[in-house]
C-alpha cells in the first residue's frame, strides 16, 4: 500500500521546491534561486530571522538514484539581544543546506524514518524543517553583540563601554560613614 503524507504540499508555498523540471536521471541538476519571506518563528529565544524577512535561496537540486540531493546556501537576516548587555544585534546569517529527499517506493523510502530523510511528495520537497534545523543550528543560544562584550555594571546596569575604567561602587558604607564622624567627635 502506497503511504501517503497526511498533509499534501502546497507547490505556491514559499519554501516548497518543485521537482517536476528536474529529470530523474541521477547527475541532472538544477538551480534554485528565489527570495522568499522567512516563516513565522525561524531561530532561538534571543536571536532569530523575523518573519517576512527576505530569504535569498541560492539552491541546487541535483538528482540522485534515490531522490533528490538540495544543496546550497540560504542566506537571511537576524535580529536579537546581546545576552550581556541587551544591545541590539542585526546582522546576517549565511546557512548551508544539503539534505536528500527520497522518491516515494524507492529503497531509501523503505529503508528510513521520515525524520531521517525527507520525502518527495507529489513530486514537492518541504524545505522548511530542514532549513529550521540548519538555522538553529548557526545561530548562537547565547548571542553576543560582540565577542568581547563586557556587559553591564551589575550595581548601576550600565554598560562597561561607557564607564570610566576606574567605574566602582565601593563606596563607605553609610553605617561606616556615621560611626567614623562618632569616632571624630571623641577625638
Ligand atoms: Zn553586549
Ligand atoms: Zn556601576
Amino acid at each position: 500500500m502506497p503511504k501517503r503524507s497526511p498533509s499534501s504540499l502546497n507547490p505556491r508555498a514559499p519554501l516548497v521546491l518543485d521537482t517536476r523540471d528536474l529529470p530523474r536521471r541521477p547527475g541532472a541538476l538544477r538551480t534554485h534561486r528565489r527570495v522568499v519571506p522567512a516563516p513565522a518563528d525561524l531561530g532561538v529565544e534571543l536571536i532569530s530571522v523575523p518573519e517576512g524577512a527576505d530569504l535569498d535561496l541560492d539552491l541546487r537540486l541535483e538528482s540522485v538514484s534515490e531522490g533528490v540531493l538540495v544543496s546550497g546556501t540560504i542566506t537571511g537576516p537576524v535580529q536579537g539581544e546581546c545576552g550581556r548587555c541587551l544591545r541590539a544585534i542585526d546582522y546576517s546569517v549565511v546557512v548551508n543546506v544539503q539534505e536528500l529527499y527520497a522518491y516515494p517506493d524507492s529503497t531509501t523510502d523503505d529503508t528510513t524514518e521520515e525524520d531521517e530523510v525527507g520525502r518527495i511528495q507529489d513530486d514537492l520537497i518541504d524545505l522548511e524543517p530542514a532549513l529550521r534545523d540548519a538555522v538553529v543550528l548557526t545561530l548562537p543560544t547565547n548571542p553576543l553583540c560582540r565577542e568581547d562584550c563586557p556587559g553591564l555594571c551589575p550595581e548601576c546596569g550600565v554598560h562597561w563601554d561607557d564607564l570610566p575604567a576606574d567605574h566602582s561602587h565601593q563606596e563607605i558604607d553609610p553605617r561606616w560613614a556615621s560611626l567614623s564622624q562618632l569616632n571624630r567627635t571623641e577625638e
